[in-house]
């Protein structure tokens, strides 16, 4: 996974869940996106488990399956 960063197109280091650009000193949540209707899923946490879940009709998404962008977190 290769992610630059939607401010400065730096590429984002991966901080545990999360994502940080060194050049912007920002932080970017991991925002999981429905690999078929590119919506953001639902996460669900269960027993230390992370389930994601398509509202739109995709169901259950295998975390495989799922696309990550980087979510500005507001400050
Ligand atoms: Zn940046
Ligand atoms: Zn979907």
């Amino acid at each position: 996974m290769n992610l630059s960063c939607p401010v400065c197109q730096h590429s984002l280091d991966v901080e545990e869940d999360r994502y940080r650009c060194a050049i912007c000193d920002r932080f970017f949540a991991m925002q999981a996106i429905c690999p078929d209707c590119h919506q953001p899923l639902q996460v669900l946490k269960a027993c230390g488990a992370v389930d994601y879940f398509c509202v739109n009709g995709h169901g259950l998404i295998s975390k495989k399956r799922v696309e990550f962008s980087p979510l500005l977190e507001s400050l």
